[in-house]
Formats: C-alpha cells, sequence, structure tokens
C-alpha cells in the first residue's frame, strides 16, 4: 500500500481539479515503475494498492518499493506549478501475514502508517508488533473523543530560567497532561500525534488556550507575579482560519495584555508551511505575542527564511544539549546557534537541561535562558507561582 505523504496540501493549493489531475499523473508514474503482471488500484483518496505476483526472491518486494518511492520524488508538472511529491509504502507479504485480502490489507494499511509515523517518504514491512501499536493508537483514538467533555486533561507548567546576571524565573511552558478515567496517563508525545491525525487538535489546543488564559487571570486575581507562558501549538491549529482571533478573544474576555502569551511551534511544522506561516507570524508579532522555534536543530531550515522569520526567541532541542559535553563538535554546534540567534535579534532557550555542567557551559556559551529539571520539572499552577515569588 503507497500513500502520498503531503497530499491534502496540494488539494488546498491546486484545487481538487488539480489534485485529480496529480493523482492520474501520480498513477501513470507508478505504473510505469512496476514489473508487467503488478497489479495497481487506487484504494481511496490518495492511497494506492499494489499487488505483485510471483516474487522471485525476498529482497523483490523492497527494490520495487524504493524504485516508486524514487519515481514520485521526480518533480510533477500541473500548469504553471511544480509539485514535489514522496510517499510512505507498507508491505505485506502471503501467505506469512495472511492469505485473505481483507487481512493483507489491514496490515498493509498498519506498516504504511508506521512508515509515516518514522518519517515518511520510506518503506516498512508488516511486524507482528503493529498490530499492538495499531490497537493503542485505536484505544487512545476512542478515548481521545470524550476526554475533553471528561474533563481529563489538565495543564503543568515548566519554569523557564534566565541564566544570564541574576537568575530569575521568567516565564514557563504550559503542558498538556492527560489522565484517562481509568487512571491511565498518556503522554503528550503519544497522543497529540493522533489527535493531530484524526481532527481533533484544533478543539484540545483551543482547550489549552482557553484554560492558560484562564489561569494568568487566576494567578493575576491571587495575586502571584504574572509571567509569559508559552503554549505549544500544531501546524494544522495553528494553520485553522480563526487561529489568532482564538487567542485574542481569549485574551481580551480576561483583560489580560497580549505579552503573556507566547507560542511555541517546531521548526519542522514551520518548514512543512513556510510561507504561510511567516505571514500569520507576522501577525501576531504585530499584537505583541511572542513566538518561539521549538526544537530549533532537528528541522533542517535554511538559514534563508530563519532571517525573515518574525519570531523572538530559538529553543535548542535537547538532544544538542545532551550531546554538548560528549564532543567539541557539539559544543562548536551549540555555541554557533547561540551566535547566529543573536546575530538575528532573537533569545536562546536551551531545552531539557538536567545537569550543572551543562547549565556551566550553558553559561559561558551566552545562552539566555534555560528550561529543564535542572531547575524544575513541569508543576502544577499553584506550585508555579509559590516557586516564583520573590
Ligand atoms: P516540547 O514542547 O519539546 O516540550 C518539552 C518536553 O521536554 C516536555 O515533555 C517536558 O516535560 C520535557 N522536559 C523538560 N525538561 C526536561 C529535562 O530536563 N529532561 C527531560 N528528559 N525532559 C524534559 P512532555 O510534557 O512530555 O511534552 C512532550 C511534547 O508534547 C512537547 O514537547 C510538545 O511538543 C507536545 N505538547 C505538550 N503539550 C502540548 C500542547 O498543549 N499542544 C501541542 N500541540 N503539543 C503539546
Ligand atoms: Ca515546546
Ligand atoms: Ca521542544
Amino acid at each position: 500500500m503507497i500513500d502520498l505523504d503531503v497530499f491534502k496540501h496540494v488539494n488546498d493549493t491546486l484545487g481538487v481539479e488539480g489534485g485529480d489531475c496529480l493523482l492520474k499523473l501520480v498513477a501513470e508514474r507508478l505504473e510505469a515503475n512496476l514489473p508487467r503482471d503488478a497489479l495497481l488500484a487506487r484504494q481511496n483518496a490518495d492511497e494506492f494498492l499494489i499487488l505483485l505476483r510471483a516474487i522471485r526472491n525476498s529482497f523483490e518486494p523492497t527494490l520495487i518499493a524504493e524504485k516508486l518511492l524514487t519515481a514520485l520524488q521526480e518533480r510533477f508538472v500541473i500548469g504553471q506549478e511544480l509539485i514535489h511529491l514522496s510517499g510512505s509504502i507498507g508491505v505485506t507479504l502471503a501467505p506469512a501475514d495472511g492469505t485473505d485480502a481483507e487481512s493483507l490489507i489491514r496490515k498493509a494499511d498498519m506498516a504504511m502508517s508506521q512508515a509515516k509515523q518514522a518519517g515518511k517518504n520510506r518503506v516498512k514491512f508488516f511486524a507482528q508488533e503493529y498490530e499492538a501499536i495499531a490497537n493503542q493508537r485505536l484505544s487512545i483514538r476512542n478515548s481521545l473523543r470524550s476526554a475533553l467533555t471528561n474533563q481529563e486533561f489538565f495543564v503543568e507548567f515548566q519554569p523557564k530560567v534566565r541564566i544570564q546576571g541574576e537568575r530569575e524565573i521568567i516565564g514557563s511552558e504550559a503542558l498538556l497532561r492527560w489522565v484517562r478515567s481509568d487512571g491511565s496517563r498518556i503522554s503528550p508525545l503519544q497522543f497529540i500525534p493522533i489527535a493531530e491525525e484524526y481532527g481533533f487538535i484544533n478543539e484540545i489546543g483551543e482547550w489549552v488556550i482557553a484554560s492558560v488564559c484562564e489561569q494568568l487571570a487566576q494567578w493575576r486575581n491571587e495575586g502571584c507575579v504574572l509571567m509569559p507562558v508559552a503554549i505549544n501549538i500544531s501546524l494544522h491549529q495553528l494553520l485553522q482560519e480563526n487561529f489568532v482571533d482564538i487567542l485574542r478573544f481569549n485574551l481580551m474576555t480576561r483583560d489580560l495584555p497580549t505579552h503573556l502569551l507566547e507560542i511555541e511551534i517546531t521548526e519542522s511544522a514551520l518548514m512543512q508551511e513556510i510561507e504561510r506561516t511567516t505571514q500569520l507570524l507576522g501577525t501576531l508579532q504585530e499584537l505583541g505575542i511572542h513566538v518561539a522555534i521549538d526544537d530549533f536543530g532537528t528541522g533542517y531550515s535554511s538559514f534563508s527564511y530563519l532571517k525573515h522569520l518574525p519570531v523572538e526567541t530559538l529553543k535548542i532541542d535537547k538532544t544538542f544539549i545532551d550531546d554538548m559535553l560528549k564532543s567539541p563538535r557539539d559544543n562548536a554546534l551549540v555555541r554557533t546557534l547561540i551566535q547566529l540567534a543573536h546575530t538575528l535579534g532573537m533569545k536562546v532557550v536551551a531545552e531539557g537541561v538536567e545537569t550543572h555542567a551543562s547549565l556551566s557551559a550553558l553559561i559561558e556559551l551566552g545562552c539566555d535562558q534555560v528550561q529543564g529539571f535542572i531547575f524544575s520539572k513541569p508543576i502544577s499552577a499553584s506550585e508555579l507561582c509559590t516557586l516564583a515569588c520573590p
């Protein structure tokens, strides 16, 4: 089974007719790269099924699948538009994985889904453990539906600490928590991607924005020190039509100044839709809502984009911080990232700092702020208020 990775976006820009035209070109290209006796069918939307008969050896499906992925990567031309595509492929083998079409297709779908989650543009063969993963995902998806109405979500806050000059908590990041009715706790790393895939993320994200604003108002009423709170935003959420209005509405109804809200968006999300996001981030900046690029260093940005992005902060991903002390090369990399950010007028936050050794190194390299277990884990709103009290 082969699924196109970014097809929805194509439909959005080319319109449905352009999308249809592209699907035909994709089908032609797939067919041209398949053995003669292979059967190619469109399963639905942007999913194709391929049946290979009489496989001679176990390498053959891999070779064919990789050939298809390479073929897809060559650009497509539709009217004036150049389209770049990639695909994710899941493979099942008969009779090992099943002997009827229904179970072979179901398992190919699981393998394809694994290929997508592993970063797209790749091939995965069905493995027994995918069944358990798929069941777990299904269970999460089903219970996500009612999580909001059952009030199973809450937000924790992790302090951001200034490390140059006087050490001080200067803000926090809101992190979503989910405890299901059976008491099981599910990490946002697990449920956020599922919420994104099944279209729950806007609703959940809106709930996070409202709760954070409500919390800010409550801190104000309780006389706590008021500091900016950063909220993680998924790309889909940022691109929804009324995103800016939602932020504005939640701040205004509680009479909160805009600088108390910041948003964090991952570098890889930003890069997926660089033009639209740049424009949106500009609007946020005009409003006075600061933006941070999250997980910086993992998303392959091009520096020319970075220069034009209306962004106040770069958050260096934990993996760089962890490796920084192990090798001079990684140390130099972090130093360069910090200098780059400063040259562009941005502040730098190091994420996931756990040790005094990393902290000292970061102070020495000129990093502005640190977030990590060394200062505090994510904590409740009242704990943060106590911690931040002068
Ligand atoms: P993130 O934005 O990169 O958040 C930082 C993650 O690192 C958090 O994990 C935090 O608990 C963890 N962390 C912080 N300091 C340390 C440390 O010193 N050591 C270690 N080992 N970990 C540390 P968490 O809370 O599990 O969140 C995971 C991810 O889920 C977040 O990564 C963010 O991408 C996403 N997420 C969380 N809340 C939301 C939300 O409300 N909306 C969206 N769209 N995504 C969210
Ligand atoms: Ca974040
Ligand atoms: Ca991060």
